[in-house]
């Protein structure tokens, strides 16, 4: 059974830069569902440019309330519901993910009434449904599940790392975190694990180039991951694929993907792809096919 990953945006952070990457947004296709994990500011054309019909959006996850991770959750559904989206769309979050969503509709509340009443178009409240979670399953159907671990985002107490189960094929995403030893045994055996990471010659270019430097290098630092350091945690989770995703800095061309690699090379030999927007990753053949293959 086929399936992909698709890194929509990469970058970590809500700023984007001209001709720059997107904040952080993913996309798996598996077992016939269309799964979009956190909802960036581009999300929507990521998808779109992904070959993705926003209209049969399915199923939307979302690892925690930074605003590059939630920022377009709102106006990727209000964006599939004009597109045509008819069939419910379900969405898991954190705490306060629901607050997100409602605040968003009472802002467009104007609009909603409009299309509803002008274009005939079935209401969208009733088409979203909003579900929160804490550590362990939040969803189990048709072959899928997915689990949630706590991970070490400080100030940030609700923010998730998930593990995508399907046809025995695993995919790992770390959500933002320092680095967490649990997360190595949350991503055991997975087929892909998509860790955040940080340059450490690009945090120390980055903090000179913006106003704040020294507190926003201690927040990087106590609730960031050094691409080494993800190394490590698929080493010791016996991965067989690591995939670099929400690059901190993702914009600066002084810190290539060889660079990148060098950092992850003193910890971790296995498969190794740096993320970058639109990124398509195809997901290897059922467990069960592999095997017989
Ligand atoms: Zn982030
Ligand atoms: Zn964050």
């Amino acid at each position: 059974m086929s399936g992909r990953l698709v890194i929509l945006g990469s970058k970590g952070g809500p700023a984007i830069r001209p001709g720059g990457p997107s904040p952080t947004s993913s996309l798996i296709e598996i077992g016939g569902r269309r799964i979009v994990i956190d909802c960036g500011l581009g999300v929507a054309r990521g998808l779109v440019e992904a070959g993705l019909a926003l209209s049969e959006l399915d199923l939307i996850l979302i690892t925690h309330l930074h605003s590059d991770h939630v920022l377009e959750l709102g106006p990727l559904l209000h964006t599939a519901w004009t597109a045509g989206l008819k069939r419910p769309v379900r969405v898991f979050g954190p705490v306060g993910t629901k607050a997100v969503w409602d605040g968003f509709c009472a802002s467009l509340s104007y609009d909603i009434a409009l299309r509803i009443d002008d274009e005939g178009r079935p209401d969208i409240r009733a088409l979203v449904t909003v579900a929160e979670f804490g550590e362990g399953v939040l969803l189990e159907e048709g072959g899928l599940t997915i689990e949630a671990l706590r991970v070490e985002h400080p100030p940030v107490t609700e923010c998730y790392a998930l593990r995508l189960t399907q046809d025995g094929r695993v995919i790992v995403f770390s959500s933002d975190t320092a680095y967490f030893p649990p997360l190595a045994e949350f991503a055991r055996d997975a087929d892909i694990l998509v860790h955040e990471a940080m340059h450490p010659d690009g945090v120390d270019r980055l903090v000179e180039r913006t106003g704040n430097g020294a507190r926003l290098k201690a927040h990087l630092l106590a609730s960031h991951t050094m691409a080494a350091d993800a190394g490590r945690i698929a080493r010791d989770a016996g991965v067989a694929h690591l995939v670099l995703h929400h690059l901190v800095p993702a914009d600066d061309p002084a810190i290539a993907e060889i660079h990148w690699t060098e950092q992850v090379r003193t910890s971790w030999d296995g498969a190794l792809t740096i993320g970058r927007d639109g990124l398509d990753l195809p997901l290897p053949g059922s467990k069960h096919q592999r095997k017989t293959a």
